[in-house]
């Protein structure tokens, strides 16, 4: 296999993996590792070129810096990406080989599932590297998605208190964008608490079950933004807020699962110059990498990870007060307090 670094400036190592005969190309960024290894999914998708998806896997482990220092497990931010088609490219050859690039890296670096990749997948990539998380294994751990979507619902509930001065769902209005394996499990509880649901996605059975199921009234997905409602969950891919969108939106409150919600980063500031309250994304949806730090630690307990979950609402509430106490966005106030727990940690070392 061959190995090449990439030098990128501000992040502490990134290794393209080739291996052609298994249809390997990969890379798999380290972004930092003070606080631990590193730890973040793997994604496999048909990127254009090489250079997307650079740009995609350093961005996303940047990202996975804050969400575990925020998150409070031990684990520096790292993610791996695999330039293949997940539909007609994955093979159990190039899961292997995958397992074996991450096996180099020594244990800097734990992959977990991520977009294109399944617990099936891990299972065969695990067949080369201890390195590993996001495993079924008799009811510990495993598939974090509805993890991450408890975390969801405390966060939104911390934003509807914060916002709205209100500590029950009933009656609040919430639009998912994305139903689908979070979305759906966060539907459940919105519906239960007693919100009324909008819903959109692409997977019209998945829209039918919600309307089905939860008596949520589905729209196009393009409309989704526009619904007239207190809080606008995105659950489906990134860049939902983004400079066309933002005009249209008439939430209050930003509040949902998926990762990179804004398209870039000045959506932060101008949600909060239109005085919309936004949940970061990676502080709202760290429960599914809680979950599967606990499982790297040997230390997953059902309970243990309860409390953490509600400790994400938590620190929302801590980052809207000190957001509002500065006149300051939220997404700003929650990298600075990130960087703030990386940086205690390299003075303690
Ligand atoms: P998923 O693939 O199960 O669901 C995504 C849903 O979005 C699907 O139903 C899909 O049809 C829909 N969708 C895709 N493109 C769409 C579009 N343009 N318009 C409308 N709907 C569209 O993924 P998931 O595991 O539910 O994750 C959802 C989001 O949350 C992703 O951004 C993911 O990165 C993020 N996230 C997930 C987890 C987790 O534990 N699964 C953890 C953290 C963050």
């Amino acid at each position: 296999m061959k190995a090449q670094e990439i030098p990128v400036e501000g992040w502490f190592k990134v290794v393209r993996f080739e291996e052609p005969a298994a249809g390997l190309d990969a890379i798999i960024a380290v972004h930092d590792a003070t606080l631990g290894p590193a730890c973040g999914g793997c994604r496999i998708r048909a990127y254009e070129n090489v250079q997307s998806a650079l740009d995609d896997v350093t961005r996303l482990s940047r990202g996975m810096t804050f969400k575990n220092a925020l998150g409070g497990i031990p684990f520096g931010g790292g993610k791996a990406v695999i330039i293949a088609d997940p539909k007609t490219q994955k093979s159990d050859a190039l899961l292997r080989a995958f397992g074996r690039a991450v096996e180099s890296l020594g244990g800097l670096y734990y992959t977990a599932e991520d977009s294109g990749v399944t617990e099936h997948d891990l299972d065969i990539v695990r067949t080369e590297t201890k390195f590993v998380a996001g495993l079924a294994k008799a009811g510990k751990g495993g598939n974090p998605s509805p993890f991450t979507a408890r975390g969801v619902f405390r966060g939104i509930k911390a934003a509807v208190r914060f916002k709205l001065g209100r500590d029950s769902l009933s009656g609040v209005s919430v639009a998912v964008l994305g139903v689908g394996a979070v979305g759906m499990a966060l539907c459940e509880m919105l519906h239960d608490a007693g919100a009324r649901l909008v819903v959109a996605d692409v997977n019209e059975a998945a829209v039918a079950e919600t309307v089905r199921r939860f008596g949520a009234q589905a729209v196009r997905s393009e409309d989704c933004v526009a619904a007239e409602v207190d809080i606008f969950a995105p659950c489906a891919l990134g860049g939902a807020i983004n400079a066309p969108t933002l005009p249209l939106l008439r939430a209050g409150i930003v509040a949902g699962a998926a990762n990179n919600q804004l398209a870039t980063p000045d959506m932060d500031a101008a949600l909060h110059a239109r005085g919309v309250l936004y949940a970061p994304d990676y502080v709202i949806n760290a429960a599914g990498v809680i979950s599967v730090g606990l499982e790297i630690l040997n230390a997953w307990d059902a309970d243990d990870l309860a409390r953490r979950i509600d400790r994400i609402g938590d620190t929302l509430t801590a980052i809207f007060e000190r957001g509002a106490r500065e006149g300051r966005p939220t997404g700003a106030i929650a990298d600075a307090m990130a960087m703030d727990v990386i940086a205690k940690a390299k003075k303690a070392a």
